[in-house]
């Protein structure tokens, strides 16, 4: 197909998909530019033999260049079974730092733009100082950390845990280990439902736990609240209000949603009917929107999600619960990042000996480095999840 030809499937399947999403956004003129880009980006994969991941959150133009679209631990392993020499990682940082830590060196893997700006607000507000000294006053303390994350807070954790998981960890580690605290980190709302989740499978296997056992992370690091800024702004009544609008609808929503804490509370009450709401992952999202018998969805999660679920599944309808609901940091990626990142072999994630401060490790105009030892502790925590769940 030539640039022109994609273009106008592209400007017809946006405006389809993705008009009230990103309006006024994708006009011929720029779907054309766009063409020409994307088969430029696929010229250059083949010839550097590059396998292309790309998150569920980016911009629909990605969704159409990718050689799998997916959420950050799935793409992961995605990549590793691939076997591609090069993987272009179109996301944020720790995603792609993540699928280097589980490719080793049998693989390059690229990140389009620096650190600081495909960042994440979980990582950001995650305070090394504060993690030490909860250690320190919880010598025996164990560490459980949700996937997003960086490498090293991952490297000090005792148990890595996904959004479809983290109750079933925590569960796991208060019963193998009654007496100690369990800190759940970085984000307090899904911390928070799944700590309440963790209780009732330990009340169904016939345990009572101390629930002041598991302390939820929720420390303010200046702008950053322990939590991801996009299902934060989501806010508390978002969902209550979306379901009165839509009340042929179910709602599926990711548990790190402002709303998520309120709602799992509205559930237990029966203010919601459990048949009505969901906490999924991004991937138990298309699954369950397969598979259900509701036609209409409101989706709670980054509205890059409702692009794939409409394409995916068109015979149904998907709702954003908010428009605003866009992560700044996702959206950082774009074609010309990722032709250039193509052209000049840049920014490379590199696995090396010499860093000396595993916090803050290398990073320059052409790399960016992950100390050896805390890529290793890190996929050991992963490794041991795989092992539970
Ligand atoms: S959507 Fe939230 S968790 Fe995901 S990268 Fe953006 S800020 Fe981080």
């Amino acid at each position: 197909m030539n640039a022109k030809t994609i273009a106008v499937k592209w400007h017809e399947l946006f405006s389809r998909y993705a008009e009230d999403l990103y309006p006024g956004r994708y006009t011929l003129t720029t779907c054309f530019e766009l063409a020409e880009k994307g088969l430029e980006i696929k010229r250059l994969a083949k010839e550097k033999g590059s396998f292309i991941a790309v998150h569920n959150y980016l911009y629909p133009e990605f969704h159409e260049i990718a050689d799998k679209v997916g959420d950050s631990l799935g793409l992961s392993f995605t990549v590793r079974e691939a076997c591609a020499k090069r993987i272009d990682f179109e996301s944020v940082f720790f995603m792609g730092a993540t699928a280097k830590i589980i490719v080793g060196d049998s693989a390059k893997v690229f990140t389009a733009d620096h650190s600081s700006i495909l960042g994440c607000s979980l990582v950001f507000g995650t305070d090394y100082q504060w993690i030490e000294n909860w250690k320190k006053n919880n010598p025996e303390g164990i560490l459980i950390t949700y996937i997003n994350s960086d490498v090293y807070t991952k490297s000090i954790s005792h148990f890595i845990s996904t959004s479809r998981n983290t109750d079933k960890i925590i569960a796991y580690a208060a019963k193998l280990y009654p007496d100690r605290k369990i800190l759940v980190l970085p984000d307090k709302f899904l911390g928070f439902v799944m700590k309440t989740r963790a209780i009732e499978i330990l009340k169904n296997e016939g345990m009572n736990i101390n629930q002041d056992l598991i302390d939820i992370y929720q420390y303010f690091k200046g702008e950053y609240r322990a939590a991801c800024y996009v299902h934060a702004e989501i806010g508390p009544d978002a969902a209550e209000i979306a379901m009165l609008e839509n009340n042929d609808a179910e709602l599926i929503i990711h548990p790190e949603c402002g709303c998520a804490s309120s709602c799992l509370y509205k559930l237990q009450t029966g203010e919601i009917p459990n048949a009505k709401a969901y906490f999924l992952s991004t991937e138990q999202m298309v699954e369950h929107a397969r598979n259900s018998h509701a036609k209409k969805f409101i989706v709670a999660t980054e509205k890059g999600m409702v692009y794939r679920l409409r394409k995916e599944i068109p015979g149904k309808e998907f709702i954003p619960i908010s428009e605003k609901a866009e992560c700044r940091f996702m959206k950082a990626n774009t074609f010309d990042k990722l032709l250039r990142s193509l052209m000049e072999d840049r920014l490379e994630i590199v696995l090396c000996d010499d860093c000396c401060d595993p916090k803050h490790p290398y990073e320059d105009e052409q790399v960016i480095h992950i100390q050896k030892s805390v890529a290793r502790k890190s996929k050991e925590a992963i490794d041991k999840m795989l092992t539970i769940v």
